[in-house]
């Protein structure tokens, strides 16, 4: 009798609680009722243009960011930074954000334009490869589990004479003719004279244009093996393919894309068969999916014990909105991604129009990224 009372005792606690959370739905449907436990939105930041220009915050970051974490500094509103830029490991991204904007930021909050390449790594993991860009390249790919893989710094220093123009180069590091480099890097670590490179990765904005340009030529055109006659390209991947950003220069600077269409047009010319490539990056929508699952897995982390999930999917939201400053990259990657995403477009990066950007217009236009925040958190209802 006892058991059957408590089971009943249990039952209506169950019914209590089931009808608590309907209730709960029901209100979350009216206008500014009290806001859920569970925020169902979510927040994508872009980080140039939007949150830094160079390393400096703008548009009141800060205060922004800090705006999403309770008093005691724990998470409030979840968020990530979705970003083009890359070129560093996840960690050490998320340590440097902390730093200038004050909060605790966790390296899962940091979707860098490389972060798919984690991906591939099954597809690649003992091949060689090749990591191009400014920043920690390897280090980067490493990181995500690839087990042979060379930055083109390191892989172009062992083919003498590879690039004719470094003598005239007033930067040595890393050059083939610096002394110390050479007596250190005698003997490279991988037979590159015997090995094929099997992918070349862009990981962050190439810094040596030129050196660039000709060794990914040699690796592309030969199968791989630089001095060789032609054979198949190996894969190719883009980290993003912006053609413009804002950096710290008061005009936008060239970026990955602009690097993406030169090497594109000196490869065709040079060999009969088209460049073959795949980028990722915003505006492409695979990465907003990602960025969504990222999401879904941030606010687990937030409420443990709220309804697990059985499959993460992109409408385990109401509402994703991604403030970004370019249009060609963060509006357009929303209109294309579609629900629940929803774009800001602010006025401190590439962006300065006084209305709308006529091509691809976003859901809202504001100056700054504070400014975004607080039509955001005002739309649902946080005080
Ligand atoms: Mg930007």
């Amino acid at each position: 009798m006892r058991g059957f009372r408590s089971a009943l005792a249990l039952a209506r606690a169950a019914a209590r609680t089931r009808a608590e959370l309907q209730g709960t739905r029901g209100r979350r449907l009216s206008h500014c009722a009290a806001a859920p436990a569970r925020p169902s939105f979510g927040i994508a930041f872009d980080i140039d243009g939007v949150i830094l220009r160079g390393r400096s915050p703008i548009g009141g970051s800060p205060q922004a960011i800090r705006r999403l974490y309770s008093d005691d500094g724990t998470l409030k509103i979840p968020f990530l930074f979705l970003t083009n830029g890359g070129g560093v490991p996840e960690h050490k991204r998320a340590l440097e954000l902390s730093d200038l904007l004050g909060v605790n930021i966790s390296p899962a909050q940091v979707v860098h334009g490389h972060s798919p390449y984690r991906d591939l790594v099954k597809r690649f993991e003992d091949d060689l490869i090749v990591a191009v860009g400014k920043g920690e390249p390897a280090s980067v790919m490493a990181e995500y589990g690839f087990r042979k893989v060379l930055s083109i710094d390191d892989y172009s220093s062992h083919f003498k004479e590879i690039d004719p123009l470094a003598p005239f180069k007033k930067w040595k590091v890393g050059q083939p003719d610096c002394k110390d480099f050479m007596s250190e890097k005698m003997h490279p670590p991988y037979d590159v004279y015997q090995e094929r490179v099997k992918g070349v990765f862009v990981v962050s904005d190439p810094v040596d244009w030129g050196r660039d340009l000709q060794v990914l030529c040699d690796i592309l055109s030969t199968g791989g093996l630089p001095g060789n006659g032609k054979g198949d390209q190996p894969p190719l991947y883009f980290s993003a393919d912006d053609l413009e950003y804002q950096a710290a220069f008061p005009s936008e600077r060239l970026g990955m894309g602009a690097f993406r269409i030169a090497l594109e047009s000196i490869f065709n010319q040079v060999n009969d068969v088209p460049l073959k490539y795949t980028s990722y990056g915003k505006p492409n929508p695979f990465v907003f999916k990602n960025a969504a699952n990222i999401l879904e897995k941030i606010v687990m982390d937030m409420y443990p014990n709220s309804q697990p999930r059985n499959e993460v999917q992109d409408h385990q939201f109401s509402t994703i909105y991604m403030i970004g400053d370019n249009p060609k990259v963060d509006i357009n990657g929303v209109l294309k991604a579609g629900p629940p995403w929803s774009s800001v477009l602010t006025r401190t990066g590439v962006f300065r129009g006084n209305d709308n950007d006529p091509k691809f217009p976003a859901d809202l236009v504001v100056d700054t990224v504070d400014d975004a925040i607080s039509c955001i958190l005002e739309k649902e209802c946080i005080r």
